[in-house]
C-alpha cells in the first residue's frame, strides 16, 4: 500500500546522522536542516503529529519521532492488506477491481477459477475479453463514467453443450483518487444453482397444472354427456365408471403431490428406531391381495441376523417408500411374474463415501417385470417421469412414486440403487444406515 515507507524512514535515519555530525551552522544556509525541515513538513501533510520544530537543535529529535511513526504506519499498513488480502480470498463471490479502462488491476482467487483458461494472468485482460457480453460492457462503463453502481445478469456457456452458468455482476464505481481517473469493483456471483431451481420449480407447476387438466377435461366431456344425452343404462354405468376412474386418478395425484411436501417441509417428526424386517413383513401383507389379484407371488425374506436391526427414521417415511417400490413392482410385472422383497444386512452402497465407517442395512425389491430401458434409469427419479407414457398413465401411475422414494430415502441419509434388464425385470435397492446396536428400539430420539 505504502511501499516508500522503509525507504523514507531509513533516509530518515540517514538525515538524522547527518545532522549530528555537522554541528551548529548559521540558519538558512544548512541544506541538510532545509531537506529534513521539507522531509517532515510533507509529513504533516500526511498526518504526522508533531509540530516542526523552529530551533535545528530539535530537528534531530523531531526525526527520530518522524521515524517511529514511519515504522508504526508500515506495520499497520501490512496489517490492513493482510485483513484485505484475507477478506478478499474470503468472499463467495468473484472480485475484481477495474482501471478507468475497463481492464483488471487485481482478482481475488473466486474470480480467477471463473476463468480457469486465463490463470494466471487475469491482471491487465479487458472486461470485455472476459465477459464478452454487451450488457455488461455498458454497465461499467456507465459505472465509470457516471459513477452509477450497476447490475447485470450474464449467461456463459457450460461445460457441457446445452448448459449455460449464469452469473450475477455487480459494479460499483469507485471514485478517482489519483491521476489514474476512477475505477470499477465488479462483483460476480455465481446464480446458476438458483435459476436452475427456479425452471424446476416453474416445470413442475406447469406438470401438474396439465396432470390436473386431462382427467378433468375426461370427467366434465363424459358429465356432459350423461346430463345432456339420452343413454342407454349400460352406456350411463359406462360413462360414470369412467368418471369415477377419472376422480381416483386425480386423487392419487393429489396425495402424492402432499406426500412430496411433506417430505420436502422441515422434519419435525422424531427420528426413532425402526425395524425394517417388520416394516416390510408389514408392507408385503398389506399389498398381498393386490398381488395376488395381478397373478403374481409376493414373498419376504430376511437374512438370518438382520431380525432386530434397525435404522433410526420415521416409519411412516420410510414405508411410504417401500410401499411405492412394491406398488411399481406389482404394476410392472404381467400375471405369473413375482416379486420378492429381501431385507438384509452388510454391503455398502456404491455411492458411500470411501472410508464411511457406518453399517448398512438394505431393502430390496426384485421383480420379473417389464424392466427398464437402459437410457432411461437415469431418469426414473424425476418427478413425472415415465418410461412409456401412454402405458403407466394407463396403469394409473402418477409419475412421482419414485421421487417420493428416493426423497423419503435420503433424507435418512441413505442410497437406492436400481438394476434393470428390459423384458426380465428390475431390482431397487434402498440402503439406510444402521442404527448403533443396542438402541433401545421403540424408544423416540430426538434428532440433532
Ligand atoms: P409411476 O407412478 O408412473 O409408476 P414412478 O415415479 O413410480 O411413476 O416411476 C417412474 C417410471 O419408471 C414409471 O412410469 C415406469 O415407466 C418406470 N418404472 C418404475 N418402477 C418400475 C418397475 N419396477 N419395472 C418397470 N418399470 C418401472
Amino acid at each position: 500500500m505504502t511501499p516508500w515507507l522503509p525507504a523514507v524512514a531509513a533516509a530518515a535515519l540517514a538525515a538524522g546522522w547527518l545532522l549530528g555530525r555537522a554541528g551548529p551552522r548559521p540558519r538558512g544556509a544548512d541544506p541538510v536542516a532545509q531537506a529534513v525541515r521539507d522531509l517532515l513538513a510533507s509529513a504533516r501533510r500526511l498526518g504526522f503529529p508533531e509540530a516542526l520544530p523552529a530551533d535545528r537543535a530539535a530537528l534531530p529529535g523531531a526525526l527520530a519521532a518522524f521515524g517511529r511513526w514511519v515504522t508504526e504506519a508500515w506495520a499497520e499498513a501490512q496489517e490492513e492488506r493482510r485483513r484485505f488480502a484475507a477478506v478478499l480470498s474470503g468472499m463467495a463471490e468473484g472480485v475484481l477491481l477495474l482501471d478507468a479502462d475497463g481492464r483488471v488491476l487485481l482478482a481475488n482467487d473466486v474470480a480467477a477459477a471463473l476463468w480457469p483458461g486465463l490463470v494466471p494472468d487475469l491482471p491487465g485482460r479487458h472486461e470485455l475479453e472476459l465477459f464478452q457480453d454487451a450488457d455488461l460492457h455498458r454497465a461499467v462503463r456507465r459505472a465509470l463514467e457516471a459513477g452509477e453502481p450497476q447490475e447485470v445478469e450474464v449467461a456463459r456457456p457450460g461445460s457441457a453443450p446445452g448448459i449455460s452458468r449464469h452469473w450475477r455482476v455487480r459494479v460499483r464505481p469507485l471514485a478517482a483518487e489519483g491521476p489514474e481517473g476512477p475505477r470499477a469493483l465488479v462483483v460476480v456471483e455465481d446464480v446458476t444453482d438458483r435459476r436452475d431451481l427456479d425452471r424446476v420449480r416453474r416445470d413442475f407447476v406447469a406438470n401438474v397444472s396439465h396432470e390436473l387438466k386431462s382427467p378433468l377435461t375426461t370427467i366434465r366431456g363424459y358429465a356432459e354427456t350423461v346430463r345432456d344425452e339420452e343413454l342407454d343404462p349400460e352406456a350411463r354405468r359406462r360413462f360414470l365408471e369412467r368418471i369415477v376412474q377419472e376422480t381416483v386418478r386425480m386423487g392419487a395425484l393429489v396425495e402424492d403431490l402432499l406426500h412430496l411436501a411433506e417430505l420436502e417441509a422441515p422434519r419435525l417428526v422424531p427420528v426413532e428406531p425402526v425395524d425394517l424386517a417388520e416394516l416390510a413383513r408389514d408392507a408385503v401383507a398389506e399389498h398381498r391381495p393386490r398381488a395376488e389379484a395381478a397373478g403374481l407371488e409376493l414373498t419376504v425374506a430376511v437374512a438370518p441376523g438382520t431380525d432386530g436391526a434397525h435404522v433410526l427414521g420415521r416409519a411412516a417415511e420410510l414405508r411410504l417408500a417401500l410401499d411405492n417400490l412394491l406398488r411399481n413392482a406389482i404394476t410392472y410385472t404381467p400375471a405369473g411374474g413375482r416379486v420378492a422383497v429381501e431385507v438384509g444386512a452388510g454391503g455398502r452402497p456404491a455411492a458411500a463415501r470411501p472410508g464411511d465407517p457406518r453399517s448398512w442395512l438394505y431393502v430390496r425389491v426384485v421383480d420379473t417385470g417389464v424392466g427398464i430401458p437402459a437410457e432411461a434409469l437415469p431418469r426414473i427419479f424425476e418427478r413425472f417421469y415415465r418410461v412409456d407414457p401412454a402405458r403407466d398413465r394407463r396403469k394409473g401411475g402418477t409419475g412421482l412414486g419414485l421421487a417420493i422414494v428416493k426423497h423419503a430415502v435420503v433424507g435418512h441419509g441413505g442410497h437406492v440403487e436400481v438394476q434393470s434388464t428390459l423384458g426380465a425385470g428390475s431390482t431397487f435397492t434402498v440402503w439406510l444406515p444402521e442404527a448403533p446396536r443396542g438402541s433401545a428400539p421403540g424408544r423416540a430420539v430426538r434428532p440433532g
